[in-house]
Parts: C-alpha cells; structure tokens; sequence
C-alpha cells in the first residue's frame, strides 16, 4: 500500500477526505444507484452489456429502475464467463467487449490463492481508486498515530516482470499497473523526499536485490523512518527474516558507502550508490551493536531496536495474512500493528476506519463509490450434506443497502473495468455500520479447499486447526514458518496432508502429539463423521526442510506473481508445487488413534 502521500498532507487535506467519505457513507444506498448508472453509462453499448440488456435506453431510466432492471436481466458471472472476451482483448480485439475506455492493461488476480492466475482489465479509474483509498486510509490513521512531516517510510513494496500478449496488452500485478502508472508518479513526485527506495528499488523485478535495498536503505535513513509498511504482511516477515542473515553486509555497505556485489541490476545499482554517496561508519557501528544484541535474542522487538523514532507496522494482517501475526509481533515489540485496507486485483472494497484496533478485530467500511457491490447471503450447513459441492447453501444476492448485521455473504462486483456481477469468491460477515454503509469482517475465500469426499473444510477452517496443533511448539522454543495442505485421494481412503517448515528442534513425540491435535481439531461434521467409519484416513503431518516455502515463493515469481502480492496457498494440487513439496519432506507422522 501507499501510505507515505499522506505525510503531504495538511490536516485540512485529511479532514476534506474524511468529511467526503463520512457524506457518501451517510447516504450509501443512494450512492451506489448512482454509481451503478454511471458504470452503466460509461459502458453503455458494450458488448457484453448488450448481450444481456439489448438497446434499452438506460438514460431515460432513474436510477432504481435501472438498478432492478440490470440486477434482473444481467446475470451472475464467475471469471469463467468473462474470460472469452478478456481473452479477445489480450489478443487484441479492439472492439469495446467490456468496457467503452480501451483496455490497455491487464493484472493477475489471486493466481496465488486459487492456484491458477486470471487476468482481469486495469485502467485509469483502477489506479484513482488506489490513490483515493490510501488518501483515506491515512486520513484515517492520523487521527491516532500522527506522523512527523519530513519523516520517511519504509516501504516493502515490489513490481512484478511484466509481459506482453500477443495482441500487445501489457500484463503483470495490479499493484505492478499502480506503480508504473501517473498516479504513482505524481504521488512519488510530491513525496520523494519521504519515501527510503527510488523507483528503481521497487520496480526491479528481482525481489531479492529489492529487500536488500529496501533494507540498506531503510537502515541508512533509520531515524528518520515514521513508520514500516509492505502490501501483505508476508513481505514484511520474508524481508526481516533475510535480514537476519543480511545484517552484516548491509553494515559493511553502510560503513564503506559500498553496495554488495549482490546488487547486479545496474540501475538499481546507480539509483542506490546516488543516495549512498558517503561512508558513514558510526552509523554502521550502531546498527552492528544493536543487531549483535538483537541476535542474542532471537530478533525480539528488531523493529523498534533498528526504527527508533517508527510508530507503527501497516500492512493487511487479515485472512490469510493472519498465521503471520505472530512473527510481526515478535519483531514490533509493543509498536502498533496497523491492518491495511480490503480489496482486490478486482476492486478496492472497503478501509479501515478504526486503525488502533487489533489486526484480529478490523473490519472494512464499504467504500460505496468505487465499484457496484451486491451481497448473496450465504448459510453453513451443519448437517450431512454429501449432495452438496459447497459448504454453504445460498440465497438471492441483495444490494448494500440490504445486507443485516451478522449475516454471512459472497461479494459480487460490478465494476467501472468491464466486470459485471461478478463473484469475487470472498466470504465476509457485516459486523456492523458506519452511518448507511456495512463494515465487514473478511472470513476466508469461498472456495473449499479441504474435501476428500463428504468433508468441507475451507483456508479458515485449517487455519484454526493449525494454530490448534501448533501451540504445542511453544514450549520448545520452535516455531511454524509457514504451512500448506493437500487432500490425497489417489489412494482408498483419501486422507489430508499438512505440510509444516518450521526454524528450530522439536522432539518427534511432540510432533505426533501436533498431528494428533489437528487431527481431532476438524469440527466439520463430514470429516468428524468419515474419519470415525474411517472412510478418511489418518492425518498426515510432512515436516520439509528449511527454504521450501521460499522456493514456492521463487516458483510463483517465475511466473508472473509480485512479492507485493503473494499469498501462500493453504492448501494445493498443483503438481509443480506437490513436487517441491514432497522432495523436501524430511519427516512424516500419521494420526493414528481417532476418538
Ligand atoms: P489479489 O487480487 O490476487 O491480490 O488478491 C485479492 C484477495 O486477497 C482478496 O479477494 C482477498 O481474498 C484477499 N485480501 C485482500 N485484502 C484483504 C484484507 N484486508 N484482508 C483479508 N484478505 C484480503
């Protein structure tokens, strides 16, 4: 995310953002009949529009007319459904399909969470709203954490390689889009005095070279960084984990006004050695004492040891961002952890109004202008259920305006970008509301990704069972690095498969005992049910060595994913992955006894 604009910012800039939002908030369910119109409009004659709607002349229509019209005539769609006529776009048909504004960008979308990468247009609204919400979201933020004008940030932040298709779209990360697009370079340009990276830093394409100088960087203007930001917290953990075996060459590079022979990309090479024009050796001295006793304390509280004068750690740290808690709190100490904004390659959805609270308790203010949003209730079903593929049976999609606090549902855009009722595959819950519009609590993506026949477990469910088996490790002083899973079925019966990397010794009897707790953890009746008539087998904890999510990590790179963007997929059939996976298996227990 892009927080430093707001250090530009005067406290009227801050209060005219919030006053705006507060209005559209207050008068939501109106603001989105209108911002559905104007997508309508914007697009109208589009040929996917046309398909659906015919020559109705929607100008003479009123807002709500047009709003039921459109919601009875245009109907769901998954990616599936759209991907023809992005396909004709990337090959370079240049008729308007989706949108009337020429597409001339595409990003990838959740290729991370869902295995497989979609393409999804970005234009110029796509890279407004990212400036909007951040605008917002720092309004927001420095009501409680004020920062120093003329501070710095460290910003963990990375470009994917961009590629070109046949038909001469550009494709990378949507985050890629934002950085390269005017947005960002007006905002960099107003602020280059803040931020601790150039341009040449975050848009290398080589996200080892990128940490190195992040971090060099982030050190040589230690004090003067206000506070230390990455898009996901993942990127965040992965960068001070590195420096950990980086330290020292960065206190070399700092004390000599050297760069480590790391560094080949000789633009980022140039841009750096610009700002380190100097030895600075007392500087270097300081951050080598500092970290000498940091090592001795397994990097407890780095944060604010190395960023003295830094008031907090920004970042999203919900959903799958969660398992990573733990780590950022161990290297933030008592400093704040702030969690970012909600939204996707797809549209921003909504900001976090209430920054001083716990990443565990946020919730996200539905920003009723960026995009159309509709809401299909969704209902857990407890019960047996073999007959159903989802874990949850659903109802008709309602507008905002609708939606009932404590109620679970899937969000569908409709969005300036040519996607229209789309499913986004998130399941959200409306914890509450500010003024007319619903704050949500982001559960998990919709998809199932634990089923072997009548069980259903999603990314949520395994995440609690994880930190179930898990919190026995904390009397051996290891901890879990990252984790995945896999539903076997190629073999009667099918059984689960969690993998674990973990730092640290831990005894194989405590081991078998974590297998066993997670085991007995799945509360979805289907799986209690087949693994007591054992028509699921005993679950299978794979403990894989040290580096083996880092080269998931380097597998998606290669293909197109940014650093900014990545999320470990919690559970995969992906057969590259399943190879590295269990080429790296390094011990293996079996929940054998099950009550
Ligand atoms: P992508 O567009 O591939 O970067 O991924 C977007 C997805 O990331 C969303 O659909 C969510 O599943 C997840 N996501 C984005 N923001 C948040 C957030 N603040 N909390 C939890 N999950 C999020």
């Amino acid at each position: 995310m892009e927080p430093n604009m707001s250090n530009c910012r005067s406290s009227y800039e801050y209060g005219h953002s919030i006053s705006w939002f507060e209005d559209i908030a207050e008068n939501a369910g109106k603001v989105q009949t209108e911002t559905l119109r104007r997508i309508l409009e914007l697009n109208s004659g589009v040929e996917y529009l046309k398909k659906w709607l015919g020559e109705v002349n929607i100008q003479e229509m009123d807002a709500t007319a047009l709003e039921s019209l459109y919601t009875s005539l245009v109907p769901l769609a998954s990616h599936a459904d759209l991907e023809p006529y992005i396909k004709r776009i990337a090959d370079g048909d240049t008729a308007p399909l989706l949108t009337q504004e020429a597409i001339t960008l595409l990003s990838l979308s959740s290729g991370t969470t869902e295995g497989r990468q979609k393409f999804v247009p970005f234009t110029k609204h796509s890279a407004r709203t990212t400036l909007q919400i951040f605008s917002l979201a720092a309004a927001y933020r420095s009501r409680f954490y004020p920062i120093r004008q003329g501070g710095r940030i460290l910003e963990l932040i990375y470009s994917s390689k961009q590629f070109k298709t046949k038909g001469g779209i550009t494709v990378g990360t949507a985050t890629t889009h934002y950085y390269a697009s005017e947005e960002f370079k007006i905002k960099q340009e107003k602020t280059k005095c803040f931020t601790c990276s150039p341009q040449e830093v975050i848009s290398s394409g080589d996200y080892k070279q990128s940490t190195y100088c992040h971090l060099l960087l982030g050190l040589f203007f230690s004090d003067e960084v206000e506070f230390i930001t990455s898009t996901f917290a993942y990127s965040i953990v992965q960068a001070f984990t590195a420096f950990e075996d980086l330290w020292k060459e960065i206190c070399i590079d700092i004390k000599e006004g050297t760069l480590s022979s790391r560094i080949t990309l000789p633009k980022m090479r140039e841009a750096v050695m610009d700002i380190i024009t100097t030895p600075n050796p007392s500087l270097a001295s300081r951050i080598e004492e500092r970290c000498k006793e940091l090592e001795g304390v397994d990097w407890h509280g780095l944060v604010p040891k190395l960023w003295p004068n830094a008031k907090y750690v920004y970042s999203i740290m919900t959903g799958s961002m969660q398992p990573y808690l733990k780590k950022l709190r161990h290297y933030a100490l008592g400093l704040p952890l702030v969690s970012a904004d909600y939204g996707s390659t797809e549209s921003w959805i909504g900001v976090n109004v209430d920054p001083s609270l716990p990443p565990e308790d946020v919730t996200f203010t539905v920003v009723p202008t960026f995009s159309y949003f509709e809401f299909i209730p969704l209902y857990r079903q407890n019960q047996d259920c073999s007959s159903v593929s989802d874990d949850f049976l659903e109802d008709e999609p309602v507008p905002l305006s609708k939606v009932k606090l404590g109620q679970e549902y899937e969000i569908v855009l409709t969005t300036f970008t040519g996607l229209y009722r789309y499913r986004l595959g998130d399941v959200v819950e409306v914890s509450g509301f500010h003024k007319g519009t619903p704050k949500l609590n982001f559960i998990c993506r919709r998809k199932l990704i634990l089923t072997v026949n009548i069980d259903k477990n999603t990314e949520k469910d395994l995440q609690k069972v994880v930190e179930r088996g898990s919190q026995l490790l904390s009397k051996t002083g290891a901890e879990l690095v990252d984790f995945t899973s896999h539903a076997e079925v190629a073999n009667q019966p099918g059984h689960y498969i969690i993998y674990w990397e973990l730092k640290g010794e831990v005894e194989e009897g405590i081991l078998g005992e974590c297998c066993r707790v997670m085991d007995a953890s799945f509360v979805d009746h289907g799986y209690v049910v087949s693994r007591r008539t054992n028509s699921i087998g005993p679950l299978e904890l794979c403990i894989v060595q040290t580096g083996t999510f880092k080269k998931i990590l380097d597998h998606f790179i290669g293909n197109g994913a940014a650093l900014s963007q990545f999320k470990t997929p919690r559970c995969t059939s992906d057969q590259v992955l399943l190879r590295i996976l269990n080429g790296c298996i390094i011990k293996r227990f079996h929940s054998t006894a099950y009550a």
